[in-house]
């Protein structure tokens, strides 16, 4: 971190920003030039908040050089990070992984469908809200936990992973119980309770799904409190973030691939359902994904979107899946 006092200050204002930050066990060093005094802070600034110094007289700016995040970066791991969950099934370095199913959980016989289909398609994930943060409270707010025994199951009978969204610590008994990976979704990635209570009590991977609002730090940030709790197993999900324009539900921002691939060693993959808000934009921004780089992507289905409880102008036909899939796959075989 730097810190430039304005041209008016003086010694005393200076030593008394050098005297706090010694205090706080920082080493000093003064790169002051000619008529303006500045010194960089060495030592692990990533709980020194620029604000606090900003607030002594005589400072004109401070600027962070190290990020403000840490297990989170690049630099403090430099490969990829692979979460295993099985022999020949994982999420992170070269595969790109397709988890699918209905935005929530409705009928056992919907989730036999999608599952079938899943399988048929050589897919090891299938998804499905029990509890759904609605921005209504009228809508359909999810099976809860009647929902995740029925995913449960035919996960289990298809020999598939479970992927759910937790929006309570109060049900994280229950999501030990029944379901393989949690998903974090949008509007609580700022739930930093929650993401304290994942970090701390299971292990179990997290899909981090992409603040509406939250720049690329925020959303490192939020993931840096489930990897200091002590779970590394955290997946990021670009979602599409909230701008302007009104034609799309949200607008898929497909370069934050690009950057968190830069900035992190955490895998990430693209809903590009929630991303567009419409099933015909889906197959492109999953090709867009993969050719980006993305770990993966995370697609609504549904055998009657037109009868879906939640989402199904985003959710795609599971014939129309099929076709992604297929290519997918072809894409794979011309660019590998
Ligand atoms: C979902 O995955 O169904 C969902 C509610 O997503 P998001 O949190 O991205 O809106
Ligand atoms: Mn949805």
């Amino acid at each position: 971190m730097i810190v430039q006092m304005k041209l008016t200050a003086g010694k005393k204002e200076a030593n008394r920003v050098r005297d706090f930050l010694y205090r706080q066990g920082f080493v000093v060093k003064d790169v002051s030039s000619d008529n303006v005094a500045i010194f960089g802070i060495i030592g692990d600034t990533k709980a020194l908040n620029p604000s606090i110094i900003e607030a002594f007289e005589g400072v004109y700016k401070v600027v962070r050089i190290q990020k403000p995040y840490k297990l989170a970066s690049r630099d403090f791991k430099k490969d990829d990070t692979i979460i295993q969950f099985s022999d020949r099934i994982s999420i992170g370095g070269d595969k790109f992984v397709v988890i699918a199913g209905t935005c929530s959980v409705e009928t056992k016989e919907i989730m036999e469908q999608v599952a079938q289909h899943l399988v048929k398609n050589k897919l090891k994930f299938i998804r499905g809200g029990a509890f759904k943060p609605r921005t209504s409270p009228y809508s359909f707010q999810g099976l809860e936990v009647e929902g995740l025994k029925l995913l449960h199951e035919v996960a289990r009978k298809h020999n598939l992973f479970s992927v759910s969204e937790i929006v309570a610590e109060a049900d994280l008994e229950n999501f030990e119980k029944y379901i393989d990976v949690f998903q974090v979704g949008a509007r609580n990635m700022q739930n930093y309770s929650l993401l304290k209570v994942l970090g701390e009590k299971t292990t179990k991977p997290i899909i981090l799904k992409r603040g509406l609002s939250a720049t690329i730090e925020e959303w490192l940030l939020s993931a840096e409190y489930i990897l200091n709790g002590g779970n590394p197993n955290v997946i990021l999900c670009e979602r599409g973030i909230r701008t302007f324009e009104k034609y799309t539900r949200n607008t898929l921002d497909i370069s934050s691939v690009l950057a968190v691939k830069e900035l992190s060693h955490l895998p990430v993959i693209v809903d590009p359902s929630h991303g567009s808000g419409k099933y015909s934009m889906v197959e492109k921004l999953t090709l867009a994904s993969y050719v980006v780089g993305a770990n993966g992507a995370m697609i609504e289905i549904h055998p009657k979107p037109e009868e879906a409880y939640s989402d199904g102008a985003q959710s795609l036909r599971l014939d129309s899946f099929s076709h992604v899939i297929s290519e997918i796959n072809k894409l794979a075989g011309t660019i590998k």
